[in-house]
């Protein structure tokens, strides 16, 4: 008896209920329209901040990277290692660190290289930092470090 009363009550009171005004809906999705391109204005923002942060860790990881297989050379009468792996193996690196930027690609490439007829290295990042949300994208390829020049972050650097 008592579930029949309440039944009733509610069925009652949808037509007391205020509905929503059409000019209230509109305020509301005007606001959601406004916050839509108020997020979407700082995200490139935010992005382009995160994928400079990246770049600079890479070129961290490269020059320590470099300066590890420097050392390897001043031991070894000048003669940079033939592998990155090879300074794992003789103890000169824990690991080969990963770009922050990396998609699960090849990882940091080392070339052993002769510049001048002395025995010299190139050590670059091969992708991650020409894609996603850039507004400049890097060039592929870098940021590179050259036993001779050092850290190259673009084509122009290299003197090419
Ligand atoms: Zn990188």
């Amino acid at each position: 008896m008592i579930f029949d009363h309440e039944t009733q009550e509610i069925e009652d009171t949808p037509g007391k209920r205020p509905r929503p005004s059409f000019k209230g809906c509109l305020v509301v999705l005007a606001g959601l329209a406004l916050l839509g391109i108020f997020v979407g204005s700082l995200y490139p923002l935010i992005s382009q901040r995160m994928a400079d942060e990246k770049w600079r860790q890479c070129c961290t990881q490269l020059t320590f990277l470099a300066e590890s297989a420097s050392v390897f050379a001043g031991k070894n009468q000048g003669y940079y290692p033939r592998q990155l792996k090879t300074l794992i193996e003789q103890g000169y690196l824990t690991r080969v660190p990963q770009c922050p930027a990396s998609t699960g690609g090849a990882g940091y490439q080392y070339r052993f290289i002769s510049v001048k007829g002395r025995p010299g290295f190139l050590l670059y990042c091969p992708d991650g930092h020409g894609r996603g949300m850039w507004r400049e994208p890097r060039p592929l390829g870098f940021p590179q470090y050259h036993s001779e020049s050092g850290l190259r972050e673009s084509a122009e650097e290299t003197g090419s």
